[in-house]
């Protein structure tokens, strides 16, 4: 079974009745009304040998990694960040150096996002499990569902990076060039793009984190909002132009499924397209079903997690 239709089977035993449930699953955030308040929830984890390999990264980064995924969420929905919880799960092997470093970079993430992280829980395991719920709250929730014909389609970086710094970071390349240590930093050391969260809030129609990859995660917005996604010019990374060319790869490939780029795909009304000048603009909303590239259909394929 996809991971999708097994998503849907178990929330479906779940069924929502609380009014101040504004938002339930389906979306990059839960969102309920407390007083008036609008919070969201997320929760997001990191799987040894699914997310990541222990002697393979640096734990630091695997702290940064853990609040940025989530971070990523909270701003997809135009939200700030505020207080997380968080629960792990470790091997009693474990060496205790290992998760201060983690912990470390949980630091420095909190610090960067401004957020606090305030409880948790841990357990043993085989393997290492590291878990975030983090709660944000917003004035307005930007949904995956409310793009609108005749909409502009922005990212708010270049795609496919992460997945070409992961591809380095598994080859064990010794030597790496400029460009490619830079790319790696796109897969360890993602930053979401909470710089940009004030304008999404304020003038995306919709909007979603790409974690899955550019082209699944526009899937999403074209099944949840009922339109047609029509991609008119796909931006390709230099340092990803430099990467294909090395390693005899297709960037285009990449960019558009490539996954873990944690860059925002929106969706704006042409008035307030104006604001977005230093995001890139690739395409825009028709009625219908689907995601062309110019009207060449693409097939809707991602990173499947089960
Ligand atoms: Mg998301
Ligand atoms: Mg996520």
């Amino acid at each position: 079974m996809a991971e999708f239709e097994i998503i849907k089977k178990l929330t479906s035993i779940l069924s929502i009745s609380d009014k101040d449930v504004l938002i339930g699953f389906g979306d990059d955030c839960a969102c309920v009304n407390v007083n008036g308040k609008k919070l969201l929830f997320t929760a997001d984890i990191q799987v040894e040998n699914r997310h990541f390999v222990r002697n393979k990264i640096n734990p630091i980064d695997l702290g940064w990694k853990l609040v940025s995924v989530n971070v990523s969420d909270i701003v997809a929905c135009g939200g700030i960040p505020r207080w997380g919880l968080i629960s792990i799960a470790v091997p009693k092997s474990i060496e205790i150096s290992f998760l201060e470093e983690v912990y470390n970079g949980i630091n420095e993430a909190k610090n960067f996002y401004k957020l606090e992280i305030i409880g948790g829980n841990t357990s043993s395991a085989d393997e290492i499990i590291f878990d975030l719920f983090l709660t944000g709250e917003t004035e307005k929730f930007i949904s995956r569902s409310n793009a609108e014909e005749g909409d502009l389609i922005f990212i708010s970086g270049y795609t496919g990076l992460s997945r070409a710094g992961l591809e380095i970071l598994l080859q064990d390349i010794k030597n790496l060039e400029d460009f490619e240590k830079e790319l790696l930093k796109y897969h360890t050391r993602p930053v979401a793009r909470i710089d940009i969260q004030e304008r999404i809030q304020k003038y995306a129609n919709s909007c979603i984190d790409i974690s899955d990859g550019l082209v699944a995660d526009l899937g999403h917005i074209s099944q949840m909002s009922n339109k047609k996604i029509v991609l008119e010019n796909i931006p390709i990374s230099p340092l990803l132009e430099k990467f294909a060319k090395k390693y005899s790869k297709d960037p285009l490939e990449y960019t558009l499924y490539g996954g873990e780029d944690y860059q925002l795909a929106f969706t704006v009304s042409k008035e307030n397209a104006k604001y977005f000048k230093d995001c890139l603009k690739i395409g825009h909303i028709e009625e219908g079903k689907g995601i062309y590239l110019q009207d060449v259909p693409l097939k809707i394929k991602g990173f499947e997690h089960l």
